[in-house]
């Protein structure tokens, strides 16, 4: 089922977009919850991290990676981020596209 990720990536409807590669996508939320807030995305569209198999794993590894490239060039690396991942209704998953969030530049609770 397509969703507004895949709308992003067509560049159907627009989104400040941060990074791009053949892999992945990186794009600011449109309702940040921290000074730093992207989501990295997948360009291929597996619904939830339910749905991923050991075939993805390296994609999985390359969006941690990109995780942590883009806040380093965010410069909040070194003070510190979440990555987050939301599976389903009870994880608050709202966009059926897997995505991570890489929020920073505040302190978070544990
Ligand atoms: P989740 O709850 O993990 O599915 O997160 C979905 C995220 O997508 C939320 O943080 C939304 O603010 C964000 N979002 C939804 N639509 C857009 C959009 N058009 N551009 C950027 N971020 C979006």
């Amino acid at each position: 089922m397509s969703t507004i990720f895949d709308k992003i990536i067509s560049r159907e409807i627009p989104a400040d977009i941060i990074y791009e590669d053949e892999q992945v996508l990186a794009f600011k939320d449109i309702a940040p919850k921290a000074p730093v807030h992207y989501l990295i995305i997948p360009k291929q569209p597996i619904a939830t991290l339910n749905d991923a198999n050991p075939e993805h794993q390296a994609l999985l590894g390359h969006m941690m990676l990109t995780a942590a490239k883009l806040a380093k060039e965010a410069g909040v690396a070194e003070g510190g981020y979440r990555v987050q991942m939301n599976c389903n209704p009870d994880g608050g998953q709202v966009v059926y596209h897997i995505h991570l969030h890489l929020m920073g530049g505040r302190a978070f609770c544990a």
